[in-house]
């Protein structure tokens, strides 16, 4: 009998730990230039920031966004690429030391904002209507300090960096788009590695992480149920499909339970109910529910969408109705790298402080479309925290709250670290090549 074949492991999963090489620029260490650097911008990226976050746009057209953007990274040794089919910038800068067949590493932000009413009262608050309540204006202010303190030392680069600006995170999704736009090959070749932040009100400078699955997958389900309408008060000669909804409405969450391991993170959320067009003593035709539905492993969403149809035409039929089950996944799990989150951990410990890169006790159940280019190229996604640390507990607002206040005296940390971990990743593969960049290498020199 022929043994079974086992597939290959994906590239990072098997390999060794990656070490931080502490790279050197002259005589420093180029993680202390980059702190040091990002400070002196602190300024004018605060003073980004707040223009953006006075002007926020939604979606994967942002005209004014871009042209910041553009504006702010013009004179800049970058090869630049706008999107077409949404408002995306890409960069790439090429390594002074990269070499003959370079590799590239990935950083990314993210730039819209969200159709919330901002209500923080502070001199910079929006006021169209539109609110950057998620912190992408960080985000973004945030990577162009790294592209900035990056092309400060590009002699000392030893591979290409691509910088990645991102519209529709918030709906309908801009990384996929960007990636079927060219995105992950813009330098030449797959970066080895991506990395981005999100803010959040964690305290104040520390970076918040976990390996494998950190966020979790979003649907959105839509179940109508069709019934016959009638008077209200001779429910006997009409179909219901209220009733039959609101039972739908509460077996979804007892079959979850009953169905799925107690330890499978999977949350349904109903969150619209509409049957009746106003008149009460009216039994309508058909009903419909709304829900989110977040699942921390994409493998099982096919099991939880199998679990939503059998409930809802079963729980119908009972009523001598009939059910229509729309579900759909909107974006995948995020999925960080074993390797690639510990050595960011690392880097940003030595660099911050090791009390002040925290690991997860669980992912969360949020979603984020990052998830789209982790499952392409390893990498990781943190949090990193903007809230003054004596701020209670409930006092903290979480994003996407009319309330939300993210401190921008961080960026010029966040600008160091992300320029950090590119610069150092690039070092690290130089010094501790993985077999695809050994190969890589010996055919060029094989060539020479
Ligand atoms: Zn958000
Ligand atoms: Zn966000």
């Amino acid at each position: 009998m022929e043994p079974i074949k086992k597939k290959a492991p994906r590239q990072g999963q098997q390999l060794p730990p990656l070490p931080v090489t502490a790279a050197k620029i002259g005589e420093r260490l180029a993680s202390e230039v980059f702190l040091e650097e990002g400070q002196k911008l602190l300024p004018q990226l605060q003073e980004f920031r707040r223009d953006m976050h006075q002007h926020p746009e939604i979606g994967l057209e942002l005209p004014r966004t871009q042209k910041k953007v553009l504006e702010a990274l013009k004179g800049l040794p970058l090869e630049i690429q706008v999107g077409q089919d949404l408002s995306s910038v890409v960069a790439v800068l090429r390594g002074g030391k990269r070499g003959p067949r370079p590799v590239s590493v990935l950083l990314r932000a993210d730039m819209d904002a969200l159709p919330v009413r901002e209500q923080t009262g502070d001199p910079f608050a929006s006021t169209n209507g539109l609110m950057h309540a998620c912190g992408h204006d960080l985000h973004t202010a945030g990577l162009i300090g790294a592209v900035k303190l990056l092309c400060a030392q590009k002699e000392h680069l030893l591979g290409d960096v691509t910088f990645m600006f991102q519209p529709g995170e918030e709906g309908p999704g801009g990384a996929l788009p960007m990636i079927e736009e060219g995105v992950l090959d813009a330098a030449g070749r797959r970066p080895i590695a991506a990395y981005g932040l999100h803010v959040g009100p964690q305290d104040r400078g520390t970076f918040h992480h976990i390996s494998g699955p950190m966020m979790a997958s979003s649907s959105n389900l839509k179940i109508t149920v069709y019934g016959k309408g009638g008077h209200g008060s001779r429910p006997h000669d009409a179909i219901d499909p209220v009733a039959a909804l609101g039972e739908i409405q509460m077996a979804l969450q007892v079959a979850l339970t009953r169905r799925f391991d107690a330890n499978e993170p999977i949350v349904i959320t109903v969150t619209n109910l509409r049957a009746g067009d106003g008149a009460i003593n009216v039994i309508p035709d058909h009903a419909m529910l709304g829900a989110t539905v977040r699942v921390l492993r994409d493998e099982k969403i096919e099991q939880v969408r199998q679990m939503v149809v059998e409930v809802a035409s079963s729980v119908a039929a009972s009523h001598r109705c009939t059910a229509k089950v729309d579900f759909e996944v909107l974006y995948s799990a995020t999925k960080t790298n074993p390797r690639e989150n510990q050595f960011a951990a690392a880097l940003w410990g030595g660099m911050f402080g090791a009390e002040n890169v925290i690991p997860m006790e669980t992912p969360m159940m949020a979603s984020e479309d990052f998830g789209d280019v982790l499952a392409q190229v390893p990498g990781t996604f943190m949090w990193f925290g903007t809230v003054n640390p004596d701020t209670p507990e409930h006092l903290r607002e979480w994003n996407h709250s009319p309330l939300v206040r993210f401190d921008d005296s961080v960026l010029g940390d966040q600008a160091a670290a992300l320029a950090a971990v590119a610069f150092e990743r690039l070092a690290a593969e130089d010094a501790h090549p993985s077999p695809a960049t050994r190969v890589m290498r010996s055919a060029v020199e094989g060539l020479e």
